[in-house]
């Protein structure tokens, strides 16, 4: 069985205590089987208490406002503090963990969710690159699993990796380039013509296709309010979702709704596509190439590569409109509103598949999210 992980992998270490947001609150955490019948035979006082701390039928430990029933006022886990790490059930263990399964392959990523994973991520300065390595595991068996749409999907995505970090050019060109690249390939693979993919990618990756890619921005200039109204059209995605923290609509609203709203009197206020320091172009690379590994060759079972970029880039929008609505990104870069988006988002989105599968849908669907007006909010 091949691994697959991004070369910072093994720098993460829980901050437990420090953790700005804890994994143990906003969400219900599922106990596999096995663990459930160890906390079921669990002697003593403690054993007591995870008989009264756990929803049996539902599989999922109690909260008390939001938080586990076993977090503690420090933010500490109990069940860590009775029994290490042998007592935590598959979800905790794993977390920040999340694999994604290609038959002989297993790709790990570490959330965004987590602020330690955000932190690391938003302070990396290198380009992120991905290790795999072989290791005995019995692998998965998928009966349909279509092995030529997955060589050409890792084949398109080591591509977009090259634009993204192509450091030479803008971040919003960059991610400009990926979506076009991600529409024309959904074209072929729709069409059924993988064999096409091969040259589409060459011409993506040729010398000089970024500057000639950038030559069309003048076909997509818009101006400050209309980008506005496209962005704030494009972030009723929001509206759409299951909410899982309960002030989290308000936290987008603050943020977001308050920005798209207010007029602007200059037409060249430029919104969303404001210089970008070196610092934040590196951020949203960083954040970029995460949506991309994590998601984008799932569109082996669904056939839907298109639909993963715009999710990843809008994704990569959304956070940092999040974070520019924070009255702390004024002065410039501010580290933690940066960290704050980003596990925020993170945590509401990507830690439900409804909302995954939801954003994803309403990308496909609706004409806001159309090839022409990303380009028109980039550009
Ligand atoms: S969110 Fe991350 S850093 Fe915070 S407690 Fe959980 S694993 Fe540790």
């Amino acid at each position: 069985m091949l691994y697959t992980i991004p070369d910072y992998y093994k720098e993460f270490a829980c901050i437990a205590g420090e953790c700005p947001d804890t994994c143990c609150a906003g969400w219900q955490i599922v106990i596999d089987e096995k663990t459930k019948q160890t906390y079921k035979k669990y002697p003593g006082d403690f054993g007591k208490r995870l008989k009264t701390s756990i929803d049996w039928r539902e599989s999922v430990f109690k909260q008390n406002e939001n938080r586990c029933a076993f977090l503690n006022e420090d933010n500490l886990c109990d069940l860590y503090l009775e029994g290490g790490e042998a007592l935590f059930c598959k979800t905790c263990r794993r977390y920040p963990r999340h694999v994604e399964e290609y038959e002989d392959l297993r790709e790990i990523s570490l959330s965004l969710s987590c602020p330690e994973v955000a932190r690391m991520l938003m302070e990396r300065k290198g380009k992120v690159g991905f290790i795999t390595v072989e290791k005995d595991a019995p692998a998965e068996e998928y009966e349909e699993f279509d092995y030529m749409l997955f060589t050409k999907l890792c084949d398109a995505r080591d591509v977009m990796f090259s634009i993204l970090q192509n450091r030479d050019y803008d971040m919003f060109l960059r991610m400009a380039m990926v979506l076009s690249l991600g529409h024309d390939l959904q074209r072929r693979v729709s069409d059924g013509q993988l064999f096409d993919i091969d040259g589409l990618l060459e011409r993506y990756s040729a010398e000089g296709a970024v500057k000639r890619f950038e030559k069309k921005r003048e076909d997509f200039k818009t101006s400050c309010q209309e980008k506005k109204k496209l962005f704030f059209r494009m972030s009723d995605m929001f509206s759409q979702l299951e909410v899982l923290k309960a002030d989290f609509p308000a936290y987008v609203s603050e943020r977001i709704k308050d920005i798209c709203e207010a007029t602007d009197a200059s037409e060249d206020c430029d919104f969303v596509t404001e210089e970008l320091s070196q610092e934040e172009q590196i951020w949203l690379e960083q954040l970029a190439v995460y949506f991309i590994y994590t998601y984008f060759c799932g569109a082996v079972y669904d056939e839907q590569p298109y639909a993963k970029v715009k999710f990843a880039l809008l994704s990569v929008l959304m956070i940092r409109q999040l974070y520019r609505g924070d009255e702390r990104s004024r002065e410039g870069f501010c580290k933690s509103a940066a960290i704050e988006a980003a596990y925020r988002y993170s945590k509401e989105v990507e830690h439900s598949d409804n909302n995954l599968l939801r954003v994803e849908e309403i990308v496909r669907q609706r004409s806001v999210y159309s090839l022409r007006n990303f380009l028109r909010l980039l550009w």
